[in-house]
């Protein structure tokens, strides 16, 4: 099973550059932010429990988190393969994760760091929007749809995430730039670390993470 693991603060461009890899690389894209979300709008205990958390801007504890996401991955569309985006966000989720992977003689293939300065995030997070349909991705100043307000891929209203709010960014970034920090770190140390700079135009980092994710895995960095 091949694991991608995506890495980057909120507004790095995670969810954007995954829905676009994970077609082109035939890997399933898991997204621990859109499962938190659909289970909450399906008012389901995890998803209840968790919303809580997430209004507040803070993580969601880890063992609620694990068995959500260990979960997932033994569905049997995962079995190909999977881009990890938005987990593992703390050091013990990145243990669980290789110690699950582990017991199934796979391991993360390789952990990308998207990285955008502090600055540029809060600017990002606060223009961005998702359509009600299907979670498509714009931003008000970098990414917006050709009709304001409306979705280019299926004409749905595009609305602003409640923990987008200027108050609840701050207190999103304040707590998960420290623990990114650590889970690079915890990658860097197996040398399956890479770094892509986000501050390039979109296109521009997915070609460069198509590019890196397309090699042989014997000649990956
Ligand atoms: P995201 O859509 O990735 O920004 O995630 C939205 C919110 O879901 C986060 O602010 C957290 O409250 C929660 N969340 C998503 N992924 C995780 C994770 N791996 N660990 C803990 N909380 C998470």
């Amino acid at each position: 099973m091949r694991v991608i693991v995506l890495l980057g603060a909120p507004g790095a461009g995670k969810g954007t550059q995954a829905a676009v890899l994970a077609p082109r690389l035939n890997l399933l894209h898991l997204a621990t932010g859109d499962m938190f979300r659909a289970a909450a709008a399906a008012g389901t205990r995890i998803g209840l429990e968790a919303k809580a958390y997430m209004d507040r801007g803070e993580l969601v504890p880890d063992h609620i988190t694990v068995r959500m996401l260990l979960d997932r991955l033994t569905a049997s569309d995962a079995t190909h393969g999977v881009i990890l985006d938005g987990f593992p966000r703390t050091p013990a989720q990145a243990r669980a994760l290789d110690v699950a992977l582990d017991e199934r003689r796979s391991g993360v293939e390789e952990a990308i760091l998207i990285d955008v300065p502090a600055e540029e995030l809060v600017r990002r997070l606060s223009g961005r929007r998702l359509c009600r349909a299907a979670g498509h991705i714009y931003n008000e100043v970098t990414n917006p749809p050709h009709v304001p307000g409306e979705c280019d891929i299926d004409g749905s209203e595009l609305y602003q995430r409640a923990d987008d709010q200027l108050e609840t960014v701050k207190a999103r970034l304040d707590q998960q730039i420290p623990e990114l920090l650590d889970v690079c770190a915890h990658y860097e140390a197996q040398g399956k670390l890479r770094t892509v700079d986000g501050m390039r135009p979109i296109e521009e980092v997915t070609e460069e993470l198509v590019a890196a994710l397309s090699q042989p895995s014997e000649s990956r960095a």
